[in-house]
C-alpha cells in the first residue's frame, strides 16, 4: 500500500513540477515515511566509516542530552517525530538533521559552543530543519526530478540502497537562505520555550562567523547553512524584541 502511494504522489509530483515549472515540488513523504528515512539513515551511518567515529557515553555526550531534551520536548508540540541526538568525534565545526528525528553534531563544533544556550541555539537550529521537513523536501525535489520517487521504500536491497545514497547525500546539501530564516525563527521560538538565554544564537552564529575567517577551509556547518550578516542582526534584532516583550512566536 504504502509502495503504490507513494508512487502515486510521486507521479503527481511530476506533473505538478512540469505543469508550473517551479522548483519545488509538494513533499510527497508523509510523516512515517520521513520516520523510516530518518531510522535507515542511522542504520547506514552506523555501518559506514563515521559510524565508528560515533561517541555513545561520557560527559560530552551527558551534555548533549541535558541541552536537547528541552528543545525536543518544545520542538514536538509542532511536529512529533522520534527525536534523537549523535555525537561524533570529528573536529570539523558540523552538525546536521535528518528527516524523521535523528541529528547529528560534531565534537567540533560541541567545544565551539562554550555556553549551554550556545549549542543550545544550534540544536534548536537543527530541530527546526526537521520540525519545518526542509530535508524531506530537498528529498522529494531529488526523487521526483530523478523519477525515482516510486522506488523509494521498497522492499529489495537496491532499493534501499538507493534511498540511502539520496539520505546520505543531503547532509552536505546546503539549505536555501528561506530554509535558514525560517529554521533561526523556530529555533528561536524553541530556546524561548526551553528557557535558555535568547542572546545565545546570535553569539554562537558570531563566533563561527570569526571561526570560519580564522581557517583557511570553508566551516562545513557554513557550508551547508549558509550565515549572513543579515542573519546575525536577525537574531539579535529577535532577541531584542523578545527583551522587550514585542516579540511574536510562529506558529
Ligand atoms: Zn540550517
Amino acid at each position: 500500500m504504502q509502495h503504490s502511494k507513494i508512487l502515486v504522489s510521486g507521479m503527481l509530483g511530476v506533473v505538478l513540477l512540469t505543469s508550473t515549472g517551479c522548483r519545488r515540488v509538494k513533499n510527497i513523504y508523509s510523516r512515517t515515511d520521513e520516520i523510516r528515512m530518518g531510522a535507515q539513515f542511522v542504520s547506514a551511518f552506523n555501518e559506514s566509516k563515521d559510524g565508528a567515529r560515533v561517541i555513545r557515553t561520557g560527559p560530552m555526550v551527558t551534555r548533549l542530552q541535558r541541552v536537547a531534551d528541552p528543545i525536543i520536548a518544545a520542538a514536538r508540540k509542532d511536529w512529533d517525530v522520534p527525536y534523537t541526538v549523535t555525537l561524533v568525534k570529528d573536529s570539523e565545526i558540523n552538525a546536521f538533521a535528518v528527516p524523521g528525528g535523528p541529528m547529528y553534531f560534531n565534537t567540533g563544533l560541541m567545544q565551539l559552543a562554550t555556553t549551554d544556550d550556545e549549542l543550545a541555539s544550534v540544536l534548536a537550529h537543527e530541530v527546526s530543519h526537521i520540525v519545518k521537513r526542509h530535508s524531506a523536501q530537498q528529498l522529494s525535489d531529488a526523487a521526483v526530478k530523478q523519477g525515482i520517487a516510486g522506488i523509494l521504500f521498497g522492499r529489495s536491497n537496491a532499493d534501499v540502497k538507493t534511498v540511502v545514497g539520496l539520505t546520505l547525500n543531503l547532509k552536505d546539501r546546503e539549505f536555501s537562505r528561506g530554509d535558514e530564516s525560517q529554521s533561526d525563527e523556530y529555533g528561536f521560538k524553541y530556546l524561548v520555550a526551553a528557557g535558555y538565554n535568547v542572546r545565545g544564537m546570535a553569539s554562537m552564529f558570531t563566533k563561527m562567523q570569526e571561526a570560519a575567517g580564522k581557517s583557511d577551509e570553508k566551516l562545513a556547518f557554513l557550508s551547508t547553512h549558509p550565515l549572513t550578516r543579515k542573519r546575525i542582526e536577525a537574531a539579535e534584532k529577535r532577541a531584542e524584541s523578545y527583551e522587550n516583550g514585542t516579540w511574536k512566536a510562529p506558529k
